[in-house]
This record gives C-alpha cells, structure tokens and sequence, in this order.
C-alpha cells in the first residue's frame, strides 16, 4: 500500500475501459510497478495522469497507455528474453522485467541509462541489463530475442534488429518519415527470411538516434 495506490488502480481501470487493454498479465505488471517511482520529483503528483511526462535531457517517459499496448504487443511470457530500445526513466523496463525472464535495455543518454539503473536496483529488480550505447545496433551478444521494444521514432527499420529477432520473435517500433509522429508497427519473423508487417495507428515518439536511426540530434 502505498499513498499512489487509488491513483494507479484508476489508471488501470482507465486502460482496461477506454484503451480496451486486454492482457490481464500486463494489467497486473502495471498494478505491481510504482510508476511514480520513475518521474522527476517535481511530477509525481502527475505520475497516474493518462499522458506521457518530461524526464532529463528532453526525453520523456511514455503514456501509460503506450506502455501497455506496446508490451501487450510483443506477446512475451515468463520465458522471454526481450531488448528494449531507449529505456529512458527504466519504466517500461520494470513492466518487461516483471513479466520476462531476461531483459536487455539500452539507453543512449548517459544520465539516463545511470539513473535508470539506480531506480532498477532500488526496486530490487533482479532479471535486466542496462547499458549506455546506440540502441540501433542491438546488442549482438545477447541475440536472438524473443521480442524488441523500441520507444523512439525511428525513420525506418533498422536491419540489426530484424537479424537480432529470433524466428516467432515480434519487434515492437513506431515508425514515421518525420520526426514528430510515427505508426506503431508491429514485424513477426514467422521464418527466416519471412517477416510480416501489421500497424497499429498513429503515435508520437521521441526521435531515434544512431546508426540505423535519424543521424541529426
Ligand atoms: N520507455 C521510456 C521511454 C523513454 S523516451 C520511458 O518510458 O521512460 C525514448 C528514449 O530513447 C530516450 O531516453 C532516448 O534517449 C532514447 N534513445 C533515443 N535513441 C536511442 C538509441 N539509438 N539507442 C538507445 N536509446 C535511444
């Protein structure tokens, strides 16, 4: 119990209802995850609020509501290993963590990937590995992977992740030829050199930087 609580279960309500999320696994990973815990000081107050909210170096944790659909899209299970790309305030890390057996995050912004990393061990979180590099390339070592997340805005697919997946794997990542707005794409390697595209409408990311990414910051 902590003094959040009402706030978060109407959050969840509010998923559950107008965003009609249906994945109950990912409803209680939201339920155990103190989002509270990963906003600046200053928003915590707002924590619960349906919107996405400003974190260090111009980026932003993501709308509640992104969050949840996007882990629900990538159909893990408590086997998984997934990759998230642009772990920012180690949010959506926590989700993944609590509901798969091995996450890798990376983090381009040094401040971010280090406080993300203290939040994650003070909540005790065991089962990730979080480091600071472009995100763009994946990380090769730790290959193939069940499912990739990637929350920025990328320009196109960028192929290490599509070699990185694992044949049945799902790769998660909004996608837009500008940088203000994207669609939520979803790509299954069901063989492979077999993958299938699916979009799940319009959103809108920070942009993704590096390598197979946008070049400018
Ligand atoms: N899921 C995070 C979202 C953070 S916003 C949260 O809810 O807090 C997107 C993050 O992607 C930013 O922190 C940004 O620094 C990071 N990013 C952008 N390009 C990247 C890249 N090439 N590799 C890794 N991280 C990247």
């Amino acid at each position: 119990m902590d003094e959040y609580q009402i706030a978060r279960e109407r959050m969840i309500q509010h998923l559950r209802e107008h965003y009609k999320i249906q994945d109950e696994r990912v409803l209680d990973a939201m339920t155990a995850v103190p989002r509270h815990f990963f906003v600046p000081e200053a928003l915590k107050a707002q924590a619960y609020k349906d919107n996405a909210l400003p974190i260090a170096s111009n980026q932003t944790i993501s709308q509640p509501f992104i969050v949840a659909r996007m882990t629900e899209l990538l159909e893990l299970n408590n086997q998984s290993k997934i990759l998230e790309i642009g772990a920012g305030s180690g949010y959506q890390t926590a989700i993944l963590a609590f509901l798969a057996r091995e996450i890798y995050a990376v983090e381009r912004v040094p401040q971010l990937a280090e406080e993300a990393r203290e939040r994650l061990q003070k909540f005790n979180v065991q089962n990730v590995s979080l480091r600071c590099a472009d995100g763009t390339n994946g990380w090769e070592n730790h290959a193939p992977f069940d499912g990739i997340l990637v929350a920025a805005g990328s320009p196109s697919l960028p192929e290490p992740l599509l070699k990185q997946l694992r044949q049945g794997g799902k790769l998660v990542i909004p996608i837009g030829e500008d940088q203000k707005t994207q669609k939520l794409t979803r790509i299954t390697r069901s063989a492979a050199n077999d993958f299938q595209t699916e979009d799940f409408g319009a959103c809108a990311f920070v942009p993704l930087i590096g390598e197979h990414g946008w070049k400018n910051d």
